[in-house]
């Protein structure tokens, strides 16, 4: 399975949790020497694809955040991100499972604006290019970050081809069944992509789900992707802030999302 990375997100780049120094570090040890995965590289997403999603004034302060002393490369790091979204994307259009080890983090940034760690939606900009090449029509997005992505659904919630769901249960098998439940419900579609957080984790601040939980998130998404929509499937990561135990649950809903 290939995993979308660039030695740039190792880079602290502004002083949220998303942008923590090592914040990274067990992830990409995971994947590092691990056979079963190779890491490549994105290039950075030109403007005309940040602008399916966003409004000029979103990347004109991005640009702007460059001059504050507490963020640095914040608009190159974020068209990185973007640029590794698409082509996780355009990797699960061709029906090969990938995930986007990126930051910074996207599903809070809106059309006209951004908050909570995120500047560019990597998700939205991903699946509007997707969508502009012919490669999908339709896609469902399964946003299991602790936090509602106000964002994605600012970009696509009122766009018919597109359907949100942010699960909210506590414990496992309840969280486990609230979103085999909208996967059960979902209208035919071409594509599952998840915005893939990690903050729901028991060690973590949602103090909810374990690690097996997020492997079997993965699972439930490949039943569905090899069942509706050709096995395309992908996910990004969102939120996550438990850096030691981040790899083990990132790869958890790696080899998921595998069938494994
Ligand atoms: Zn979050």
């Amino acid at each position: 399975m290939k995993i979308v990375f660039h030695p740039r997100m190792r880079e602290s780049y502004d002083s949220t949790p998303a942008g923590a120094p090592g914040r990274l570090n067990t992830a990409i040890a995971s994947f590092q020497n691990n056979p079963d995965y190779q890491l490549i590289m994105p290039d950075y997403a030109p403007e005309e694809d940040l602008l399916r999603a966003h409004e000029q004034c979103v990347l004109e302060r991005a640009k702007a955040e460059d001059s504050s002393s507490t963020t640095k490369h914040v608009y190159e790091m974020a068209a990185l991100a973007v640029g590794g979204a698409i082509l996780t994307a355009k990797l699960a259009a061709m029906g090969e499972p990938a995930f986007g080890l990126i930051r910074p983090p996207g599903h809070h940034a809106s059309a006209r604006s951004y908050w909570g760690f995120c500047y560019f939606n990597n998700m939205a900009v991903a699946l509007l290019h997707l969508r502009s090449k012919h490669l999908i029509k339709s896609a469902f997005i399964l946003d299991f970050d602790l936090h509602v992505g106000d964002g994605t659904i600012d970009i696509l919630g009122r766009d018919k081809d597109f359907h949100i769901y942010n699960p909210h249960a506590h414990g496992d098998s309840s969280y486990l069944a609230d979103v085999k439940n909208a996967l059960d419900g979902c209208p035919s579609v071409d594509m599952i992509a998840a915005s893939a957080g990690f903050d729901e984790y028991e060690h973590c601040w949602g103090h909810n789900l374990s690690t097996e939980a997020f492997r079997k998130i993965g699972q439930l998404m490949n039943d569905f992707a090899q069942s509706q929509c050709d096995g395309r499937r992908f996910g990004l990561l969102e939120g996550g802030y438990n850096h030691q135990d981040l790899g083990k649950n990132v790869l958890a809903f790696c080899e998921g999302l595998q069938g494994r």
